[in-house]
């Protein structure tokens, strides 16, 4: 049996899509129309996931469609930026009613709740491969080029958790039912840090979320802000699942895996106690210092130097 034709699946699986705050016009015509929030700045980012680079074109499509939708909604939480909307560009290689199901239930589920609205989209055929478009608002936004010399930096949470998945994920080995669910939850639904974001909006100088791995995004930061990061590394904390690792592989993964979407952020030492009176579950990991010629990060691991074995992830 034929899958459902282009217009159907816009207007069975993803048209009744429920409005949003400042939605004036959704899905249907040549565009949306927004009403953005007065006084605020829109901040607006795309990531393309594509199948067999981001995830196995075989995994289940509502982890494919909540993975998608939380990694952009991640890059606003970096930026301090309330969710309001997003697009979807959606390539598939057929039409597969089964499929569209799942991959709008996953959607729809992740959007409620984040609370943003899928406003608009376009649907092809061709490899499989999902572009989400992400807009939100913002009345503080943090960038990476606020740091300054004396901050300290800290991250949000444990790392490592989605980098000890992914020979889960890459069906490299074999676990239990439980650990497999347990390793699909880390990689697929990872959890964009907007209640922290919102609670430093005004505290922190700088922030990223850590997609590429800590020490390389940290790197982003210092590049920005012509600073040196040092970093020690047995502050850092290492998420159960990667804990369950020998523990230099462990604290590998922590330091360079990338995949988990906490927020490395930094706090000028006048705004510290301001930070630590939050009482969020965010570590503090090291202090910038003034850069000697090229920004670099600085790891140590027991007073010593570390080197990664790898570098951060890049594309090209
Ligand atoms: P156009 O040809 O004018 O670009 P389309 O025929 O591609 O419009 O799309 C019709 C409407 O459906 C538009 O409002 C578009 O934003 C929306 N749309 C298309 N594909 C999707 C999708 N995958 N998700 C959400 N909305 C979509
Ligand atoms: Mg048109």
């Amino acid at each position: 049996m034929p899958g459902p034709g282009e217009f159907d699946i816009i207007r069975n699986y993803f048209s009744r899509a429920p409005s949003g705050e400042g939605v004036v016009l959704g899905i249907g015509d040549d565009c949306a129309l927004l009403q953005p929030p007065a006084g605020e700045l829109l901040a607006t980012s795309v990531d393309t996931l594509v199948a067999d680079r981001h995830f196995p074109a075989g995994a289940n499509a509502g982890l494919i469609a909540s993975r998608a939708l939380r990694v952009n909604v991640s890059d606003l939480a970096a930026m301090n930026a309330r969710p309001l909307w997003f697009t979807l560009a959606l390539t598939l290689p057929e039409s597969d009613a089964d499929w569209l199901q799942a991959f709008a239930d996953g959607l729809l589920e992740t959007a409620r709740e984040y609370g943003v609205a899928l406003v608009g989209g376009d649907t092809t055929r061709g490899p499989l491969s999902i572009t989400i478009q992400v807009t939100g608002s913002s009345g503080a936004p943090l960038r990476r080029d606020g740091a300054g010399a004396g901050d300290a930096i800290y991250v949000s949470g444990p790392l490592g958790a989605a980098a000890a998945s992914l020979p889960v994920i890459l069906g490299q080995r074999s676990v239990s039912n439980a650990d497999r669910q347990r390793a699909e939850t880390a990689y697929f639904c990872p959890e964009p840090q907007l209640k922290t974001a919102a609670a430093i909006g005004v505290i922190a100088s700088s922030a990223v979320d850590i997609s590429d791995g800590l020490l390389a995004d940290l790197g982003h930061i210092c590049r920005a802000s012509g600073v040196t990061a040092e970093v020690d590394l047995e502050a850092v904390p290492v998420a159960g699942l990667a804990r369950e690792l020998d523990e230099a592989r462990a604290l590998e993964l922590a330091a360079t895996g990338g995949d988990d979407y906490q927020l490395c952020f930094t706090v000028p030492q006048a705004q510290i106690a301001a930070l630590e009176a939050l009482g969020l579950d965010a570590v503090r990991i090291g202090t910038l210092v003034a850069a000697e010629g090229t920004p670099e990060v600085r790891a140590q691991l027991r007073g010593e130097t570390w080197t990664p074995a790898a570098a951060g992830y890049q594309h090209f």
